[in-house]
């Protein structure tokens, strides 16, 4: 499934990791954690013109052609001001500004309200989140954005021809062969049905993944109460080790395909929010396309296993 090649920087241990099925490689260099970038989290501040707030959010967003915003408990979604999908929606997940800790309620009412815009959409459909403004986030209050393109995003695209490519050599589906292998690996967390395990070439830090048992959209409703469970307890885990800020993507097929396609979630922690504004990406992630990870993925695993 993937290659390592351990070689030696100054004193210090370096791993390189291909995935063979994309190509996709990084570097993993767990001296470089010494560099203390990350400083302790602290919560925004108040932002009395957020657009979002319960006050503004249903005068200052844009409704569908209908003339509504769907709205399922506290969560509003509605279409993106300013997108960069030919479909893209934006969710507030929350009423509350600093969301803190999110409820169970809170994200399975927003991802339910993401999956009901999507209703009668075409094309290759993914919910994002971006949370805090160093991982990206232009507006603190918690929201989701779904995006719906005739073509794939380019990861997707990866997994979508890779997966096609080995299930005519191998004749079975890439997704159950690499639970099978992670299932007994360090790299495992929990879940079978749907299943966690840190990802063995990360795309970024504490890369953790989650393979669904199933390839659209629509079929992801059936398994939204179990997602979510697994993803809280991935999001305590991540706050248990004092990040806060965290980029996620749920990647969809276009329709019920016999392609060898799972669905997967990956979420990756960032850097919290800091004053300088120190990054954590730079010229490899941006330039390169191959992220500098400080963390392994085996110690990730076994420091989950630690805590349960
Ligand atoms: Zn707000």
């Amino acid at each position: 499934m993937f290659l390592v090649t351990e070689t030696t920087a100054g004193s210090h241990t370096l791993q390189l990791r291909e995935e063979l099925l994309t190509g996709h490689r990084c570097k993993i260099s767990p001296a470089r954690i010494n560099r203390r970038l990350d400083t302790v989290y602290r919560p925004p501040p108040p932002a009395p013109d957020c657009p979002f707030c319960r006050e503004k959010v249903f005068s200052a967003t844009p409704t569908f052609s209908t003339g509504d915003r769907i709205c399922v408990g506290e969560s509003v979604t509605f279409p993106n001001l300013f997108p960069f999908a030919e479909w893209h929606t934006v969710t507030v997940i929350t009423a509350r500004h600093d969301a803190g800790v999110f409820s169970r309620s809170e994200i399975l009412d927003a991802l339910s309200g993401q999956l009901q815009s999507f209703s009668g959409i075409g094309g290759y459909k993914s919910i994002n989140w971006n949370y805090l403004p160093s991982a990206g986030a232009s507006i603190v209050h918690p929201h989701l954005q779904g995006l719906a393109d005739r073509r794939p995003p380019a990861i997707a695209e990866q997994y979508l021809l890779g997966g096609v490519r080995y299930l005519i050599r191998n004749g079975c589906s890439y997704w159950d062969d690499l639970v099978e292998g992670e299932r007994n690996s360090p790299r495992y967390l929990f879940g079978d049905e749907i299943f966690w395990y840190a990802h063995h070439v990360p795309l970024g830090e504490r890369e953790v993944r989650c393979i669904l048992p199933v390839s659209t959209c629509e079929e992801f409703s059936s398994y939204l109460e179990p997602f979510v469970d697994g993803l809280l307890r991935i999001l305590t885990f991540y706050r248990e080790l004092g990040t806060y800020a965290f980029n996620m993507s749920v990647f969809f097929d276009k329709k019920k395909n016999r392609n060898g396609f799972s669905s997967f979630c990956s979420i990756i922690s960032r850097i919290n929010p800091n004053v300088s504004s120190t990054s954590d990406t730079a010229f490899m992630e941006r330039l390169h396309l191959e992220p500098v990870i400080l963390t392994l993925p085996e110690d990730l695993g076994r420091d989950f296993g630690n805590r349960k």
